[in-house]
């Protein structure tokens, strides 16, 4: 089995149980499987040098919508409020096919690579002009991240008072029947997956509520997760409250939506009974703090979630409502936003981080990921920390949120995606020259 030795790394940041920081340590990488940590190791494969960097597990991505990346700052949409930023972009992305989906898929991962991303989910829900999501799995298969695909959905659409158009909602029956087709070509649910396929009707405001409990149920059948918007912002809450009487988190409750195999993005707007519902059932969060600063949708209480056991990992969420998709960026803007709302003390740079790797791989329910231990997969970022930002800097760790955006090495399952802070998988001048081809068509 091809073996890998990291070695004079000057921090490694394990996120183990007792989160340890190892300093003059390596770290050896067999067969995808982290093997060994520790001094003085061997091998006889390659061996990395990590002087001047800093070693931690790969960041874990819990909420995006790759298909966005085509449309960053679309005039119109940039100062709207979440209703009204939709209703901008829908028209725009009912014109999307499987290319565009397929390249702009390409796109917001190799961006999520590059800022030291080794595990993402997606949330895919509109299929316009014969796209799939089959065409985001063959993107990422080519990118080479570990991959968590969700098969989205809208089926209220403007004539029957939902918010998204016509053109972009699918029959519910037609809906179910394609979960159940993704799951069975594509879910994985062996230890060290590199694949696994999740289920995800778009939020309460855009499918019924036969949907959301059909799609509990199939979800449980098949064992897969379940995800979706929740509770983003005041409008949200507003819609819940008139048009079903009650609040999201009784909503979710109500249809099966609590549990472990559940993880719901935002949150901003829970109150306190919702995040003891949350953490009574250990229903997961993605926190998405820079589009909800970009929306104005207000300050997820992560603080008050951690503290009552909520699991909370960290989401770019789309690159329609961010702009950009880098994840360790997001941990910072995390960081920070805690503190405005509650004090400098409210969450710290290595809190943040654990939020970032450890809190996501565990809102994904993989615990082969986001630590660096034995038995663990060799999901790792390397951070240079030798250039001018950090030139003066007395912790390298909690230095890593203010400092390097871009990762210089990233392993995924043992193999290179990001070396020398260049991708290795794919053509990224080509891809992104095709992206912003099909951009302009898209502006025409
Ligand atoms: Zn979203």
């Amino acid at each position: 089995m091809s073996e890998i030795l990291i070695k004079n790394a000057d921090v490694i940041v394990t996120m183990d149980g007792a989160r340890r920081e190892l300093v003059g340590a390596d770290l050896l990488l067999r067969g995808g499987v982290i093997a060994a940590i520790g001094a003085g190791l061997a091998t006889t494969g390659e061996v990395i040098n990590a002087a001047g960097c800093v070693v931690t597990p790969g960041l874990v991505n819990t909420h995006h919508h790759l298909y966005q990346t085509l449309t960053r700052a679309v005039p119109g949409g940039q100062d709207a409020l979440l209703f009204g930023w939709l209703k901008t972009l829908y028209p725009i992305w009912a014109r999307f096919g499987p290319e565009e989906i397929f390249t702009s898929a390409q796109v917001g991962l190799a961006e999520l690579a590059l800022s030291g991303c080794s595990l993402t989910s997606d949330h895919l829900y509109m299929f316009p002009n014969g796209a799939r999501l089959d065409d985001t799995i063959a993107a990422a298969q080519e990118v080479g991240l570990r991959f968590h695909p969700t098969r989205g959905a809208m089926s209220i659409g403007e004539s029957d008072g939902g918010l998204p158009p016509d053109a972009l909602v699918e029959r519910e029956a037609a809906i179910l029947e394609d979960c159940i087709r993704v799951v069975d070509r594509f879910h994985d649910a062996a230890e060290g997956a590199m694949l696994r396929v999740g289920i995800a009707p778009c939020s309460p405001f855009s499918v019924s509520r036969d949907l959301m409990r059909e799609a509990a149920v199939l979800a449980r059948d098949k064992g897969v997760m379940l995800h979706a918007h929740l509770a983003e912002n005041d409008e949200d809450v507003a819609y819940s409250l008139a048009k079903f009487g009650c609040r999201p988190g009784q909503y979710a409750e109500d249809l099966g939506w609590v549990g472990p195999d559940v993880w719901h993005a935002h949150c901003v707007k829970l109150d306190g009974q919702e995040i003891d519902l949350f953490a009574r059932t250990k229903t997961g969060v993605a926190h998405c703090p820079c589009s909800n600063c970009r929306l104005g949708s207000g300050i997820a209480p992560v603080r008050a979630m951690r503290d009552a056991g909520v699991t909370v990992g960290l989401g770019v969420d789309g690159s329609a409502s961010n702009d950009a998709g880098n994840l360790v960026a997001e941990a910072r803007q995390a960081m920070l936003l805690q503190r405005v709302s509650r004090g400098a003390d409210a969450m710290s740079a290595r809190e943040a981080l654990e939020i970032a790797t450890l809190g996501g791989a565990q809102v994904l329910g993989r615990s082969d990921c986001g630590s660096l231990e034995p038995g663990k997969r060799a999901d790792l970022a390397i951070w240079d920390i030798s250039g001018i930002e950090a030139a003066g800097s007395w912790d390298p760790v909690a230095f890593l949120l203010a400092g390097p955006m871009r990762v210089r090495d990233l392993l995924v399952q043992g193999r290179h995606v990001v070396r020398g802070g260049a991708m290795v998988t794919i053509d990224l001048v080509a891809v992104v020259a095709r992206q912003n081809q099909l951009a302009r068509a898209l502006r025409q």
